[in-house]
């Protein structure tokens, strides 16, 4: 019925993929990051697949509120912590972790004081080890701790002192460690990073996480107590020049539609705004019903791989508004209605992304709300 661009969102390549990081990384807890509408995939889908993730991590405080409402009981951890000094408030009526980056998050905890035991916080200091965005650097790190860890020795502490540290000590519960990657993804690529974690941490008590995807799979001394795993869980890759299906990943999103008209050219003559594609010879262009605004990159250049009736086409001409055209010399089976896979399990995300100049992040997050969503909850 009705236009049939859809994105089909696949529980058990969700599941698959949880199972894969837990293979990586046996001995690790793990969040499932589901920032950004899990990358596209729906926050409650991704709720429902990754059931046994011992946590979910995200940023935007609507989302987390709406876990749960939803009913998610385990923890949620804020990547990007409190906004706000309100958002403290906000954490401790939802029962959420938060990431703590830069000192001003600890008066705002001081602002928004616990009203007994059940409203402590588990937080999370956040090391900057050489991304340079968000996180502090190793003194300013080591302060935070001993002002939040320090419960036990404001009993003891004189007492002016005593009170400004029992203020905050009582603020949190636990208090754990973490970093994030810059370069996870590259060889070679966290030889200064991760020495600066552990020796920016050194002699704290409290878990650490540090482990993107990339270094999930490719730095497992960086595992620690919490894994947190993104890109992965969707079944793309986190590598430039390594593909999903070759890390054992599923992909969880397929985008599918049909061939919703059929043009004959001849050589010579054009296709699609700006002409950007003139026919070499004679020959069938399919037209698409998916375009830039529902989330397929507009930059992607003649030639990019589409899926027509099973086979290979290409991409021909630019990609508009609701259509984008396929040279369907490869397809001669092809009839209106056909069916037509933009990404998904007969082609990789990331090689579209690749043939765009993108990562399949992005295009995963890009998907358009105007774009139907089917859930598939068997493998079909
Ligand atoms: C997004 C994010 C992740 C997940 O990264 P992937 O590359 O998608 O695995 C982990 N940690 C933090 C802090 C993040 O922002």
């Amino acid at each position: 019925m009705g236009r049939p661009l859809r994105a089909c969102i696949s529980i058990p390549a969700l599941q698959h993929n949880l199972h894969r990081v837990r293979a990586l990384a046996p001995g690790a807890r793990v969040w499932a990051v589901v920032k950004a509408n899990a990358y596209g995939h729906g926050l409650l889908n991704a709720m429902e697949a990754f059931g046994a993730a011992d946590g979910l991590a995200l940023l935007e405080f609507d989302a987390a509120q709406r876990l749960r409402e939803a009913g998610w009981q385990r923890p949620i951890l804020m990547l990007e912590g409190p906004f706000e000094p309100a958002d403290v408030a906000l954490a401790r009526r939802l029962r959420l972790t938060l990431a703590l980056h830069d000192p001003v998050h600890l008066d705002w905890l001081a602002m928004h004081p616990a009203l007994g035991e059940a409203e402590r916080l588990d937080v999370w200091l956040k090391f900057n080890s050489g991304m340079n965005r968000l996180g502090m650097r190793a003194p300013v790190l080591r302060d935070a701790y001993d002002a939040l860890a320090a419960a036990p020795l404001a009993a003891q502490a004189a007492a002016p002192l005593a009170a400004q540290v029992r203020l905050l000590a009582a603020q949190v519960r636990s208090v754990g460690l973490l970093t994030h990657f810059a370069n996870a993804d590259v060889p070679g690529g966290i030889d200064q990073a991760w020495p600066a974690f552990v020796a920016a941490t050194q002699g704290l008590a409290g878990p650490r996480s540090a482990s993107n995807s990339a270094a999930i799979i490719d730095h497992p001394a960086t595992h620690g107590d919490w894994v947190r795993p993104g890109v992965m869980l969707y079944g793309a890759t986190p590598f430039a020049s390594r593909d999903a299906a070759g890390l054992g990943l599923r992909p969880a999103m397929r985008l599918d539609s049909e061939l919703i008209a059929i043009q004959t050219v001849s050589a010579g003559e054009s296709v699609g705004y700006g002409s950007l594609f003139t026919a070499d010879a004679a020959m069938r262009i399919g037209v698409v019903a998916c375009g830039y605004a529902d989330g397929y990159p507009r930059h992607a250049p003649v030639g990019t791989p589409v899926i027509v009736d099973g086979r290979r086409v290409r991409l021909a001409g630019r990609v508009a508004m609701d259509m984008l055209m396929v040279d369907l010399t490869d397809a001669p089976g092809a009839r209106v209605g056909s069916p037509v896979q933009l990404w998904g399990d007969r082609l990789p995300i990331d090689e579209v992304a690749q043939a765009a100049g993108t990562i399949g992040y992005e295009l995963m997050c890009a998907l358009a709300p105007r774009v139907p969503v089917v859930v598939e909850r068997s493998d079909g």
